[in-house]
């Protein structure tokens, strides 16, 4: 009798607690909308993980048909998008951490905003992105039912050490689930090592490329090389982007394991569209894809895997993978003064490489312009550039415009990788560099404007006060 009355008692509290922490992040929510304070994704989280911890835990556990977590270095923000659109068209309720915010703060942010005042969520489903580092913690408290890994490249070293203590970390956070299905990229050596660490009472599916066309030739951002189990250099037979594709070690029976998702028949159309047939274990799918690259064929295969095992009709993942525009900044079409203009985020060695090999495939891609900045946001070691493989860029741009607070770098970089000193211009200022380019750019042509992340901000900027973007939203990362 005591002891039910000690667990009635913890109960209450703990209830109140989530009542609490809820209320919290709410008026933080509302005050930063009030006063227009950019979104605040993660402060409301933060306050109200701080009077309950278990907040999270809490919430999720009431959703009805689970949680999915995404992991991984590049494509997470793409392939949830891709499922939440999927999702919703066929009827789920999804709480999803849209921001971008992967931290465990942004998950609680948006559980706060998606739920009653009493903490009751409004959903059915939770698709949550989770930053890597964060796997430990989120892990435990979201318990979900799907969890997925899209690749593991370096990225923000300083953060996360080696790429391979980055895999031993998410493959024992996935180690304790129960009955969870791990969704894993076969084409990348360390994230399909993780199979290893599933346990027996949960199930490994692999996705990856069966495809001969689009083989990758550059050697840059090789990152996982070497077998993790004895150490030899791994074989490659294809690549079909950084270290993804058909490996096998020459000295153990690691190799990439065979495929239960795959695309195939794979057509890019530069960086404007592509096409793909994803195949399942008993169906496959012809989809036209509204965005292109390698990279966004792995996120639609990736959506794709982690939607199958859910209640979903086909023609809701096609009608999603076509209309789906690119996740903020990731690759974004505006019309500026009746010229078309691209905007692309670069970030890294691979993200970099992969866009000027996806833009080879367009040969009516000629007009460029690249911002690189080294603000904290972009990432203040700028050295990556010179990682990255620009080779594949199309030689008979009509230019290549260099600005942003490195563009000296830039315009260096291209100048070493034999690009026409005379088509390579640098202008200083963003907004200078953008009017010259745009003006530039002829009749029915496209300008490709590459960019880091607050290069990329400044031309949004630019953009909506010239009132070419509706609608435009500040990301609090
Ligand atoms: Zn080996």
């Amino acid at each position: 009798m005591k002891l039910n009355q000690t667990a009635l008692t913890r109960d209450i509290s703990g209830e109140i607690m989530k009542f609490l922490a809820v209320i919290a992040g709410k008026i933080i929510i509302l005050l930063s909308r009030l006063f227009k304070a950019g979104g605040g994704s993660a402060l409301p989280g933060l306050v109200a993980l701080r009077i309950d911890p278990r907040l999270i835990a809490k919430i999720t556990s009431k959703l009805k048909h689970g949680t999915i977590v995404i992991t991984g270095t590049n494509g997470k923000t793409t392939t949830a998008k891709y499922a939440a659109e999927i999702l919703r068209e066929s009827g789920y309720k999804v709480v999803h951490n849209r921001t971008g915010s992967n931290l465990v703060r942004g998950i609680a942010s948006a559980l706060i905003e998606q739920s009653t005042i009493f903490g009751r969520t409004r959903g059915d489903i939770g698709l949550f992105e989770v930053d890597e580092a964060t796997m430990p913690n989120a892990i435990p408290q979201l318990k979900p039912k799907i969890v997925l890994v899209t690749n593991l490249f370096r990225d923000q070293l300083d953060r996360y050490g080696e790429l391979d203590t980055t895999a031993r970390m998410i493959g024992s956070s996935i180690a304790p689930l129960q009955g969870a299905m791990v969704l894993l990229n076969a084409d990348d050596p360390l994230v399909a090592w993780l199979a290893r660490d599933v346990n027996e009472r949960s199930r490994v599916a692999f996705f990856g490329l069966d495809e001969a066309r689009y083989i990758s030739t550059s050697r840059a951002s090789m990152d996982s090389k070497d077998c993790i189990i004895c150490g030899s250099e791994l074989q490659f037979d294809r690549r079909f982007y950084g270290h993804l594709g058909l490996y096998s070690c020459p000295n153990c029976d690691f190799k990439r394991p065979p495929l239960d998702f795959e695309a195939h028949n794979i057509y890019l159309h530069g960086v404007k569209n592509s096409s793909v047939t994803l195949r399942g274990s008993d169906k496959s799918l012809d989809v036209a894809l509204g965005l292109s690259g390698t990279y966004n064929v792995y996120n639609s295969l990736a959506a794709y895997a982690l939607v199958s095992t859910l209640d979903v009709d086909e023609r809701n993942i096609s009608m999603a993978l076509t209309n789906s525009d690119a996740a903020f900044g990731r690759m974004e079409r505006f019309v500026v003064n009746g010229k078309e203009t691209y905007l692309l985020l670069i970030k890294n060695p691979i993200g970099l490489t992969q866009i000027a090999e996806t833009l080879s495939t367009d040969s009516e891609a000629r007009n460029f312009m690249l911002v690189l900045n080294d603000n904290f946001a972009d990432g203040t070691d700028i050295s990556w550039i010179w990682d990255a493989d620009i080779s594949a860029l199309p030689r008979h741009s009509n230019f290549i415009y260099t600005t942003g607070i490195r563009a000296g770098d830039m315009a260096l970089r291209f100048k070493y990788e034999g690009f026409e000193t005379g088509k390579i211009v640098l202008v200083e200022t963003i907004d200078d560099a953008f009017e010259q380019a745009l003006s530039r750019t002829g009749d029915g042509e496209t300008l490709y404007v590459l960019a880091t992340y607050t290069g990329m901000l400044h031309i949004r900027n630019y953009l909506t006060r010239k009132g070419f973007v509706e609608g435009f939203w500040k990301e609090v990362a």
